[in-house]
């Protein structure tokens, strides 16, 4: 049988989620050896362009980094799913917009001047967004970055040909098996491990640090339920907003 093709893509990102692939390092070898990766900047020495990687290719896997920001991020990503057979957003800037795409309701251009401090269209982009928005997405891998153990279960289901097992439980659930105090009703503190989807194994509560919620919201999230729930904690109402929109855009705010 022959091998899976796989191409690794970053759009506009810090790359963190290419580079925790390469951080597999025991098992590295193993994953080169079971597929046929047929492109990969990150980890190549011939730095030829991606567009012309994808002429000579079709790819049985595409893992595709980063929010859309740009026209450039846009052409690639839809060329990436023309060549692809599935397509799967990893990590939360992918999936959900995550830092780049915080909401910030300033307009580019007045972003621009506070920022460079004069109008211009420096590098053509735009207000970020997820994948979903733009193409097809068979599945996604969370977190910021994505987990190792998470991205080689994904690996070996399919090569499997499975769909890998996900996660459908919020943080909170890992928490309690941790058998963690809970921070938000211990110590007051904002954590938002309800909403969040869970598959870091609750990493920031068991070391006694609120969860952020980098990992993207929970299906069926009650957002409204906690964000009241705060707010008679007595969060001021910005601090809540900024925290819920941190890493989802369009994370649902009510009035
Ligand atoms: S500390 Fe955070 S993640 Fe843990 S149970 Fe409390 S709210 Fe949930
Ligand atoms: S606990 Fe929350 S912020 Fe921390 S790694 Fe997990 S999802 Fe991310």
């Amino acid at each position: 049988m022959s091998k899976p093709k796989i191409g690794i893509f970053g759009l506009t990102s810090c790359a963190g989620d290419q580079l925790a692939i390469l951080n597999c390092e025991d098992e590295l070898l193993d994953i080169v050896g079971a597929v046929d990766i047929k492109s990969f900047i990150m980890a190549q020495s011939e730095l030829k362009a991606v567009q012309d990687q994808m002429e000579d290719s079709r790819f049985d896997l595409a893992l595709v980094e980063g929010a859309v920001v740009t026209d450039e991020d846009e052409k690639m990503l839809k060329k990436i799913r023309d060549n692809t057979k599935l397509l799967i957003a990893i990590g939360t800037c992918a999936a959900w917009g995550g830092i780049p795409a915080s909401r910030n309701d300033l307009e580019r251009e007045e972003l621009y001047q506070i920022v460079y401090g004069r109008r211009e269209d420096l590098f053509g982009c735009h207000k970020p967004r997820p994948l979903r928005d733009f193409v097809q997405v068979d599945f996604s891998l969370l977190g910021c970055p994505i987990e190792k153990e998470e991205i080689l279960r994904a690996f070996s289901s399919l090569l499997h040909e499975d769909v890998p097992v996900l996660p459908t439980f919020p943080v909170c659930f890992e928490c309690k098996l941790n058998e963690n105090l809970c921070i938000f009703k211990e110590k007051d503190d904002l954590c938002h491990g309800s909403v969040t989807l869970a598959g870091c194994g609750a990493r920031c509560p068991s070391h006694g640090v609120p969860c952020r919620g980098c990992r993207g919201p929970v299906d069926e999230a009650n957002i409204p339920s906690v964000y009241h729930l705060m707010k008679e904690k007595g969060y001021p109402v910005a601090d809540v907003e900024r925290a819920l929109r941190t890493f989802t855009y369009n994370a649902e705010i009510p009035q």
